[in-house]
């Protein structure tokens, strides 16, 4: 029976795989069902083992063939009961109606603060227990998700101001405070962060932000509590940093945020221009207290345990004897590990490879001598029981690699110190501390050698999944993580976390840091810091890990270079493009904000770069990046259509990472971003072409630009059309080249509608992006009568604040017979020239159970 357990796992993963794939949660009866599918199975497979032994069938062709047949019904079971359980707990935590019905709506709640608050740049943000929670109008009571995730922002202008106010936030204070609530809605663009995802893994079923104006009442503290005590030794420690570190350095250009944030996972404590040099060297891994962190952070806590327990044996303990140095190490290691991860915030990908750590720990305590790769299969499998929805990001594959990286390459110092051992075995047993003291110089160049290895395997077997989840190898990331990983991890927060028990410690990571980001500074100058690469289909990508894996076992050479040609696989995936004369459109789903990724057979555009979201955050990183990169696109030419900050916030990010894009726009000369490269001003009648594609600038004219009217009035109107030479014939063809083109409007409104329209300019299109993201200043009747989209595209929030698009602007193009989707409900949409009767919407595409559902 053991010998089918591996076929049970590898049902169970199945089984959680295709859950995975499901658009809803299935209900109650569907999961009953599948649970008596499975007993039935195993009924099954029982029987069939049974008459594979019967003696009857004994060395005849059948006997096997009833023993296969036994484990495929096994497998099946094992699926259909990982489908039931993993439907019955998401039905469980599906408290999404709740939520739903009370959008918008001001709520009086009552409950303790759960974690540690963390500080952005628009407030704070923190998790909170409901205890109680009623309407503020009637003061009826309802029932909430036990967990939410509030927002605390602060108002300008409010007075005391929220600021001091969060002063008195802590964890395990009870609080009254209005909020309103909002379902889970996030960006959802193709192979971009799945943020409905991410939280619905961790249960947070709503977010909503506090109320704190002056016609609420204010947020009310009603008592403190010894609850949540990590939190608040996290929050003491905090403020002990804040108050050594700031009083030392001046607060400006000081990296007192990254002390913070390595010793105790705030992020939000980094400074702006801090993250800018971290992504731009490509090492920010390292400040978000990720797997690969804790993984080299146990294996570190565990060689120091070994060899301090060793020394116990040379100075005469005893210890040595009753505990081995491997087991001591291994628990130790894992333990310190552990509580680092826990002080650290305890995040889900803490979490996760917690976990992993813990079950490899335990096999090897069992006993059993199993092959590594078997360990490590089990901790995956754990994983995928404890977690589902690890599955499906890419967080869990990084840190599941990089663990498996660490166990399966065979670490080059034990190999060499077993060398060592074999030439002069009287080393270890020597009692006299000469030979010890002396091997001292080789001991630090053995443990350099193992950290270069180390983190060469962990960098070989993670830049396959790099390509494959972000489409991009950084090639200065690769020699800056080559330093930064051991000097953070290694030196800087062991001193780091030294401070807890002497803060002076603080002061010399801090010092320890300054030569760090010194070199980075210089590495960040050097031209391409980073290579885009067309993101491969999952089959390439697989293969290529596979190589990456392979080249890390101890095999001989000749199988081991396989792994390169594998490898390679990736790197030569070219995406497919458009063909000669045509063009494709994604509208990216950046929120509130304007930004259309355009490609031709050989060319490539961006009109608008998105919003800035935060101080740290613009859709320039988050979103166009990312999704550009993935799709293997070089911009060649950048048009922002207006300076407002929805159209032009990610545009530094989007500019650095295409050095070589022109820029078309209305920006004004001394705009800033005109410092980082010349802005070339967008003028009606402007014309080129790219791969037979035509491109041309209806608005603004010379004297829009002299009028000085609202910065929406100068946005720049873009035409394209597909392949123009055909255009000549009349009658139904010309009609259909009419649909292979679209219109980018920017923020246009009314007047400008008008101005185009008495110049005679409008044709009709293809694809429209609805003017001023569907305001009830822009999209008259005339405007859309001439126009005449097949499809119409707003890019807007959800639940923004300006309540875009007006229902009015909605209605207005519906009853004309024009299509429209916006953002918050297609997500990313996508549409081509050569089908432009075709739109496919993001969230329609790849609908899960756990993403926001308007019903
Ligand atoms: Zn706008």
């Amino acid at each position: 029976m053991l010998k089918l357990t591996p076929w049970m796992a590898i049902g169970w993963v199945l089984g959680t795989y295709l859950q995975l794939q499901q658009e809803e949660i299935w209900q109650a009866k569907a999961i009953l069902l599948s649970a008596v599918v499975c007993l039935v199975l195993c009924a099954c497979a029982w029987a069939l083992h049974k008459l594979s032994l019967a003696s009857c069938f004994e060395n005849q062709l059948t006997s096997p063939m009833f023993r296969m047949l036994s484990m495929v019904s096994l497998l099946t079971a094992a699926a259909a009961l990982s489908l039931s359980i993993v439907n019955a707990r998401c039905l469980l935590q599906d408290h999404r109606q709740l939520v739903r019905d009370i959008e918008g709506q001001d709520i009086r709640v009552t409950g303790m603060v759960a974690s540690l608050p963390m500080q952005n740049t628009h407030g704070v943000r923190f998790k909170f227990e409901v205890h109680a929670a009623r309407f503020e109008e009637t003061h009826a009571p309802l029932k909430l998700p036990a967990w939410v995730e509030l927002n605390w922002y602060d108002r300008e202008g409010g007075g005391m101001g929220d600021a001091i106010a969060w002063g008195d936030l802590h964890p395990g204070d009870t609080w009254q405070f209005v909020v309103r609530f909002k379902a889970v809605h996030g960006l959802r663009n193709p192979g971009g962060f799945d943020e409905e995802l991410w939280l619905w893994a961790q249960g947070v079923m709503a977010t909503g932000a506090v109320r704190s104006g002056k016609s609420h009442s204010a947020p009310q503290k009603l008592s403190a509590s010894g609850s949540f005590p990590i939190s608040q030794a996290r929050q003491f420690i905090r403020s002990q940093i804040a108050m050594t570190l700031v009083s030392v350095d001046p607060p400006a250009g000081s990296h007192a945020g990254v002390i913070a944030a390595l010793v105790m996972g705030d992020q939000g404590a980094i400074q702006h221009a801090d993250w800018d040099l971290f992504r731009a060297t490509g090492v920010a891994h390292l400040m978000s207290i990720s797997g690969l962190h804790i993984t080299l952070w146990a294996w570190l806590f565990a060689k120091l345990i070994g060899h301090l327990w060793r020394w116990t044996a040379l100075t005469g303990s005893a210890l040595c004897l009753r505990w081995p140095a491997p087991v001591v190490s291994t628990w130790g290691g894992v333990s310190l590990a552990t509580l680092y991860a826990l002080f650290a915030g305890w995040g889900l990908p803490a979490q996760r490879t917690v976990l992993m750590l813990w079950v490899i720990v335990f096999v090897q305590s069992l006993g059993l001598r199993w092959p590594r790769i078997c360990v490590w299969a089990l901790a995956f499998w754990v994983l995928v029981v404890w977690d589902p929805w690890a599955l499906l990001q890419a967080g869990f594959w990084l840190s599941f690699i990089a663990v498996g990286a660490l166990m399966l390459g065979t670490p080059l110092h034990l190999s060499l110190r077993t060398k060592m051992r074999t030439s002069d075995p009287e080393l270890v047993q020597e009692n006299d501390a000469k030979p010890l003291r002396l091997n001292m110089g080789t001991s630090i160049w053995l443990g350099f050698l193992a950290l270069a290895k180390e983190q060469w395997v962990v960098m070989l077997a993670l830049t396959p999944l790099s390509i494959l989840f972000f489409g991009q190898v950084s090639g200065v990331g690769i020699l800056a993580n080559f330093i930064a990983i051991p000097w953070v991890t290694w030196v800087v927060t062991p001193v780091a976390m030294l401070g807890m028990l002497y803060s002076p410690f603080w002061q010399l990571a801090l010092i320890l840091l300054q030569p760090l980001m010194g070199l980075l500074e210089m590495m960040a100058e050097l031209p391409g810091s980073v290579w885009n690469m067309p993101v491969p289909p999952l089959a390439i990508a697989a293969v290529a890990v596979l190589g990456g894996l392979l080249l890390l076992q101890t095999w001989p050479w000749a199988i081991r270079c396989w792994g390169i040609l594998f490898l390679l696989t990736a790197f030569l995936w070219q995406e497919p493009r458009p063909s000669h004369g045509h063009f494709d459109l994604w509208f990216a789903d950046v929120g509130q904000g304007n930004a259309v990724v355009l490609r031709t057979a050989n060319h490539a555009l961006l009109y608008d770069a998105g919003p800035a979201y935060s101080e740290n955050s613009d859709a320039g990183q988050k979103v166009l990046v990312p999704l550009m990169s993935r799709m293997g696109v070089q911009l060649d030419r950048l048009v922002l259509s207006h300076r407002d900050l929805d159209h032009t916030g990610g545009a530094k990010a989007v500019m650095e990472a295409h050095p070589n894009a022109e820029v078309w726009s209305s920006l004004e000369t001394d705009h800033p971003l005109a410092k980082i490269r010349p802005v070339h001003a967008c003028l009606a009648g402007q014309k080129w072409q790219w791969d037979g594609v035509q491109f041309e600038f209806l608005h603004p004219a010379p004297t829009d630009y002299q009028a000085k009217s609202s910065s929406n009035a100068i946005s720049c109107v873009l035409r394209i059309d597909a392949h123009q030479e055909g255009a000549q014939s009349k009658g139904p063809q010309q009609i259909e080249l009419k649909m292979a083109s679209a219109l980018l409007v920017g923020d246009i409104e009314a007047p400008q509608e008008i101005s185009l329209l008495q110049r005679s300019v409008l044709e009709p299109v293809g694809v429209l992006l609805v003017p001023h993201h569907g305001s009830q200043t822009s999209s008259t009747e005339s405007f859309i009568g001439t126009v005449m989209p097949q499809w119409a595209v707003v890019q807007s929030a959800y639940r923004n604040r300006y309540g875009h698009p007006a229902p009015k602007v909605v209605e207005r193009y519906e009853s004309m017979g024009v299509k429209l989707v916006a953002s918050p409900t297609c997500g990313a949409a996508y549409w081509q020239s050569a089908q432009p009767e075709k739109l496919q919407c993001e969230r329609a595409l790849r609908k899960r159970y756990w993403h926001y559902q308007s019903h």
